[in-house]
């Protein structure tokens, strides 16, 4: 309840924020309040914030099937990606892989072998600015170019695009839906339950996951430019196995989210 509160609250102050035209006054980088209820750079976003944004935006499917999709985020990285790869082969499990632009420019290779494997490349754009701190043309520009970087590998991959961290707001849902384009978020997070270790992480997250879900994980730990980061997803790699051992056991099928939104409804 105390979420659901937090949610109505924030959402009163939004519509007297933009009732009131004081949004041009807040400073510069400007934060959407109704996404950012904690103050900027926490990763207080939930499904509800999101959907109420973006209603087109993609949390999970309904679905008869036994498919859960899998993405990976960031990449490619050569010190993660081929690995992970590797896991997803010998799990017979297939994954959307939300890359960033510049990163797939740098290893066109690994690029090649995610689609080679069955795999989809989707949008993270170019350079994984955070959308909902910058104007409505560079957001553009931004999902424009990240779809070009991955439709020399994947034709159709870029028309499904997740925002950065999954940070969002209207202009952001707005520019998106301009383009043709879909704003995938996730159900679960694997790097979320990493605080007990790998293998707990894995457990917990398959033992959750139901037919439908999207699970996000980041096979990409470098990140040049603007937002910048190096991260260690070795752990994320530890948990990988365990993730899909416990899906397995319980008959889920791990695909792109691409299929999964062709075989059932988005929510
Ligand atoms: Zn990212």
């Amino acid at each position: 309840m105390a979420q659901v509160d937090a949610f109505a609250a924030v959402s009163r102050r939004s519509v007297v924020l933009g009732v009131a035209g004081l949004c041009a006054l807040v400073a510069w980088p400007r934060v959407d309040e109704a996404l950012h209820p904690g103050g900027p750079g926490r990763e207080t976003d939930s499904p509800a914030l999101r959907h109420d944004v973006d209603p087109r935006g993609i949390t999970r499917v309904s679905t008869t099937r036994r498919w859960v999709a899998l993405t990976f985020d960031d990449g490619p990285d050569p010190r993660w990606t081929p690995d992970v790869l590797d896991v997803l082969h010998a799990y017979g499990c297939r994954a959307t892989f939300f890359a960033v632009g510049s990163n797939v420019e740098a290893h066109p290779d690994l690029a090649r072998r995610i689609v080679a494997e069955g795999h989809r490349l989707s949008n993270h754009t170019h350079d994984h600015l955070w959308l909902d701190r910058v104007d409505a043309a560079t957001v553009t520009d931004q999902l424009t170019r990240g779809r070009e970087a991955v439709a020399a590998y994947d034709r159709q991959g870029g028309q499904l695009a997740r925002p950065p961290r999954g940070w969002t707001s209207r202009t952001v849902a707005r520019c998106t839906s301009d383009l043709g384009l879909r704003s995938v978020f996730w159900t679960a997070c694997l790097e979320s339950s990493l605080h007990d270790g790998p293998v707990a992480a894995g457990e917990e997250v398959g033992a959750r996951l139901r037919a439908g879900d999207i699970v996000l994980a980041h096979d990409g730990g470098r990140v040049v430019g603007p937002n910048p980061q190096d991260i260690d997803r070795s752990r994320t790699l530890a948990a990988l196995p365990t993730m899909l051992e416990s899906l397995r056991r319980r008959r889920l099928v791990g695909v792109p989210v691409q299929d999964l939104v062709a075989g059932g409804t988005p929510r």
